[in-house]
């Protein structure tokens, strides 16, 4: 019986920048179909290219590779390989199969250098691709294709061909751009008489401008969203979707666990044009993925971004947890809690959209004023009027009834008698000194009878 093939397959960037989620989804397909399959994810750092590789740049592929939860079973630095490489370059050239040209350097200096050729066949190469079905090229427009700069210094196609052999891949699974690659590819397999490995060309990631996700136009790098505060799941589960719907057929799901996108990988709902990363659509997934967050986990991620000040105001950590719904409600990513809450110190206030929650607030009276009294020459006394009687309707409420339904109760009926706007405006400017606030039954029933009853009071 002909014993199975492990699948095999590998992510394999050049660290010549910090790479974004166009590359960051080619690992996760690669990483996915292998889960999937019980086969092998392989990293592998092409480094070869000597001139443009950074250390940085392969550091934040560890990084970003770590935060996303994409482990690999073996780890590989190309450059390392550089004598297995050497060694099947000679071989190439002893059988003819490729040659040594003198040739003029390209940077006009009129130097000669020995290059190393491929010969090539000529032939017609056809090979299947997993989401773009057979293709076939002729391959003598290619000429004879230029494999190593020098003996010592072999370049991409042959070192790729070399390296995915040795790796046992057999799933090859990269971005689209390498499709014109694939036949040289092979015409080096069949020279070395190796097998072909099955080849997946994944459609382009664009950026919202329609333009191909570039590091210089439209694209930040992955790690950059674990700076600011994005969950990794949530990350995962956007960059997957970019071009391929993992849902049941007639269903709209989007929330997928990594454990239900391994389950439900495949090739064949993948699409073949462009897809587009937005960034909308990243933020609503990380909400989706905040809401699920247990109290713990979500305290875990938030308390970072809290600004020092916050930490010298008494009874700060109750009141966090008072608020803890509505940062849900507000941030897209926990970075977010740092604006909420940005004022530096005490004597920034008034500058954030939550600090007061944690400091009186400085109301400016012009603001206090409901839009329809403005223009009434006792629009503010009416105004303290209103305020003063929300007081006394409020005072009655016990520590069992101050809550959203106590207050809002005691106040509607006065509310709607005077008209909404001129009595629970100036309750929400007076509870937090801005116009754009929660509700003011919600921010009254956090703040407490005593700091509601206060602030009303400031004005009268
Ligand atoms: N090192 C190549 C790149 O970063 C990928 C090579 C491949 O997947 O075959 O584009």
């Amino acid at each position: 019986m002909e014993e199975t093939k492990r699948i095999v397959t590998r992510f394999a960037p050049s660290p010549t920048g910090k790479a974004h989620a166009g590359s960051y989804r080619t690992a996760m397909y690669a990483w996915l179909f292998a889960r999937n399959q019980g086969g092998k994810f392989i990293l592998r750092i092409e480094d070869t290219d000597t001139a443009r590789n950074s250390k940085e740049a392969q550091d934040d592929i560890y990084e970003a590779l770590s935060w996303l939860g994409i482990d690999n079973d073996e780890q590989y630095i190309q450059s390392e390989h550089l004598v297995r490489h050497q060694e099947l370059l000679n071989k190439l050239i002893t059988e003819d199969k490729a040659y040594i040209s003198r040739e003029e350097a390209k940077d006009g200096s009129g130097v000669m250098k020995d290059i190393i050729r491929f010969r090539n066949p000529n032939t017609l190469v056809t090979f299947v691709d997993l989401i773009r079905g057979p293709i076939s090229i002729d391959t003598t427009d290619l000429g004879d294709f230029v494999i190593a700069r020098t003996i010592n210094e072999p370049l991409y196609h042959l070192a790729v061909v070399i390296d995915d052999h040795d790796e046992r891949v057999t799933h090859v699974i990269r971005a689209e751009e390498h499709i014109a690659n694939t036949p040289r590819h092979i015409l080096l397999l069949e020279a070395f008489e190796w097998d072909i490995p099955a080849y997946a060309h994944l459609p382009l990631v664009l950026g919202q401008d329609k333009q191909k996700l570039s590091k210089r136009r439209n694209a930040l790098p992955m790690t950059d969203y674990a700076k600011v505060g994005y969950l990794p799941e949530a990350v995962f589960n956007c960059i997957a979707m970019i071009g391929w719907n993992p849902a049941d057929p007639g269903s709209d799901q989007e929330l997928f666990t990594t454990e239900e996108l391994i389950k439900r990988f495949d090739f064949a709902r993948m699409q073949k044009g462009g897809a587009v990363f937005n960034i909308e659509k990243l933020n609503w997934f990380n909400r989706e993925y905040i809401k699920k967050l247990s109290m713990q986990e979500f305290w875990k991620h938030a308390h970072v971004w809290l600004p020092v000040w916050i930490e010298n105001i008494p009874s700060t950590q109750e009141m966090l947890k008072k608020i803890e719904h509505l940062f849900r409600d507000h941030i897209e990513k926990f970075s977010d809690i740092a604006t909420l809450l940005s004022a530096d110190d005490v004597s920034d206030r008034g500058a954030a959209e939550f600090d007061y929650f944690f400091m009186e607030p400085i109301v400016d009276e012009k603001i206090l004023v409901w839009k329809t009294l403005k223009d009434d020459p006792d629009g503010l006394e009416k105004t303290k009027t209103y305020l003063k009687q929300v007081a006394a309707l409020l005072a009655p409420l016990t520590e069992e009834t101050w809550n959203y339904d106590g207050i809002k109760n005691v106040l509607i009926e006065y509310a709607d008698q005077e008209g909404k706007g001129n009595v629970l405006w100036p309750l929400r400017v007076a509870l937090s000194g801005k116009e754009k606030s929660p509700d003011p039954f919600e921010m009254a029933s956090i703040l407490g009878k005593d700091a509601t009853i206060r602030r009303v009071l400031v004005y009268i």
